[in-house]
């Protein structure tokens, strides 16, 4: 059987505008800061559909338009494709870099077309060009893409390597095996190509989507674990952080439970947004004070946690003591009202071999917590 490589260009040419049109679809139903990713993409589809289009019009078009034309198409398809992947990874997009590309690109297809007529040098040349933006883009994968990659990176990867691959394998033959003098040529690199250009656009687009709602996946998932206040781990992921440290009977853990003294005063006084500057002041604080090691949290109100793996009970009580004192002496400033002696109560509880859940060692550090403040508050006070 011959396979009409003209109907598979017809093929690649109506998949791209149909892909495009569906991520142009399902774009509204994402948030609006994920939309224009998905409309880069859409727009490198377009762009390589009108390619493949002028490649199908050979013959009954100006060769301007089935030669240059399609192939600057298919290259800026390519970089938009690139584009997205530099947005996706909050990179700014190397415009002047992208527009020399282009313009080499033109030129060059302008002099081996009409200056010297050569499509081994139009194929080779046109085969780094189409690469670049996509070897770029997978570049920016291997540098960017949290480990391990979900699948939906891989998803797009392997498309682009497998594009990249047949790209260059084309020009090898090209150069060194059975040279063809046009795009629809029956040869096994070029079946290739076609096979993959009908294919690719649809997996690639469709692992992008994904990988946009991967990202989206991840911005939820971190929000349900951090306090948007203050930037700290709320008590879901404190639970979760500290599972693998209870876990372990034999590594020393201990817990500062952390209150802000007649903090209602503070809002009262000032307001509630003078309380949430004296909150966020008191989180960073507490993360500055605190060892990488250390996991600072915000359970709620005015209450924060501070666990500190392979620290002793006498260790905690001392780095518990200096944040007190150090609170202690910084009176809060609020720009507009003046300062206000802000200071805080702390319980400082020490893991034991009965604990079986993080949560058996807050309650012990949020009892000496309680303790400190029945006597007098700004002060320390140790778990039993
Ligand atoms: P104590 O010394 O006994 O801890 O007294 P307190 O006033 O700090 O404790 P109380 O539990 O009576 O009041 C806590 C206050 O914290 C009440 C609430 O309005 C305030 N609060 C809780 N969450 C927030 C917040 O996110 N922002 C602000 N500004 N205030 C908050
Ligand atoms: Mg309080
Ligand atoms: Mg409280």
């Amino acid at each position: 059987m011959a396979l009409d490589l003209m109907t598979l260009m017809l093929v690649s040419t109506v998949l791209c505008f149909i892909t495009a049109l569906l991520m142009a679809y399902v774009r509204s139903g994402y948030p609006a800061r994920y939309r224009l990713l998905l409309r880069v993409w859409a727009e490198a589809l377009v762009l390589q559909g009108l390619g493949w289009l002028a490649f199908v019009l050979r013959g009954t078009v100006p060769d301007v338009v089935s030669v240059i034309f399609a192939n600057v198409l298919l290259l800026a398809g390519m970089q938009r494709i690139n584009h997205a992947f530099h947005l996706y990874f909050e990179r700014p997009i190397p415009w002047p870099r992208e527009a020399g590309l282009m313009a080499a690109a033109v030129l060059f297809l302008t002099v081996f077309q009409w200056g010297w007529h050569d499509v081994t040098t139009r194929i080779v040349g046109m085969t780094l060009a189409l690469a670049w933006p996509l070897v770029h883009g997978l570049a920016l994968m291997r540098r960017y893409a949290r480990r391990p990659w979900p699948p939906s990176f891989r998803v797009v990867a392997v498309f682009l390597v497998l594009t990249v691959a047949v790209l260059f394998v084309r020009a090898v033959n090209q150069v060194f095996g059975t040279p063809v003098d046009s795009i629809i040529a029956v040869h096994p690199t070029q079946i290739a190509l076609h096979l993959l250009a009908t294919l690719a656009p649809v997996a690639t687009a469709l692992g992008f989507a994904l990988m946009v709602a991967t990202r989206l996946q991840d911005e939820l998932a971190e929000a349900a674990n951090t306090d948007p206040l203050t930037g700290l781990a709320n008590r879901r992921r404190v639970e979760a952080l500290a599972r693998p440290w209870i876990d372990d009977p034999d590594a020393p853990l201990c817990a500062l439970m952390i209150d802000v003294d007649h903090f209602k005063r503070v809002n009262d006084r000032f307001g509630h947004d003078a309380g949430d500057e004296a909150l966020v002041w008191l989180g960073s604080h507490l993360r500055v004070q605190a060892r990488a090691t250390d996991l600072v949290g915000r359970l709620g109100g005015e209450e924060f946690v501070m666990l500190l793996p392979g620290t002793t009970a006498t260790e905690a009580a001392v780095l518990a003591e200096r944040l007190r004192a150090t609170v202690a002496a910084m009176p809060m400033s609020f720009a507009a009202h003046g300062d206000w002696p802000l200071t805080i109560s702390v319980g400082v509880a020490s893991r034991t071999p009965g604990d079986t859940d993080v949560r058996d060692l807050l309650r012990r550090a949020d009892d000496a917590m309680y303790a400190a403040k029945r006597g007098g508050r700004n002060r320390v006070v140790l778990a039993d």
